[in-house]
């Protein structure tokens, strides 16, 4: 599910790039980014990292189809990024909190977190 394909710039020049969504798919998208040694900037409405995982069941203006007791129906190797495993602790079917803590260490151990600006919804074409 959380594969990355890596594409080569060799030859190109860094380009500031604009990510929408600060989910599984934002976070990779900024780290291969940045691997390819461009300058990405990672515009995410809500105030978290982990998209559709971040669940705030006590929280009513929460919109998240999630809820506390998910438990994924693919396992840990299936979800995982390539590169980036679940830790071994955790269930061959994680539950939702777990999932989060994995792309929310995912996003500090490759500093993507710093290249979010929160609460920034993006309407149109992004200007960095
Ligand atoms: C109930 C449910 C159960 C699931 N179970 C599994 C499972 O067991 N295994 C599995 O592999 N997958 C499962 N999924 C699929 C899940 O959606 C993917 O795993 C993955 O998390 C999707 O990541 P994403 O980044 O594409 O989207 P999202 O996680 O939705 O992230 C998108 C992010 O973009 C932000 N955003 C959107 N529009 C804007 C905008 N205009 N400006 C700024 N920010 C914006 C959102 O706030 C959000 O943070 C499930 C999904 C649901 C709903």
């Amino acid at each position: 599910m959380f594969q990355a394909n890596a594409m080569t710039t060799v030859g190109r020049n860094s380009q500031h790039v604009a990510v929408i969504g600060a989910g599984a798919a934002g976070l990779v998208c900024a780290r291969e980014l940045l691997r390819e040694q461009h300058k990405p900037v990672v515009f995410e409405q809500s105030t978290a990292v982990g998209g559709v995982w971040v669940c705030e069941p006590n929280n009513a203006s929460s919109h998240s189809p999630m809820y506390e007791g998910l438990v994924t129906n693919l396992t840990k190797e299936q979800m995982q990024f390539s590169d980036f495993a679940f830790p071994d602790a955790c269930p061959e079917y994680p539950k939702r909190a777990q999932v989060l803590a994995y792309l929310e260490a995912f996003a500090d151990q490759f500093a993507i977190r710093e290249l979010v600006r929160f609460r920034t919804k993006e309407i149109g074409r992004a200007h960095v």
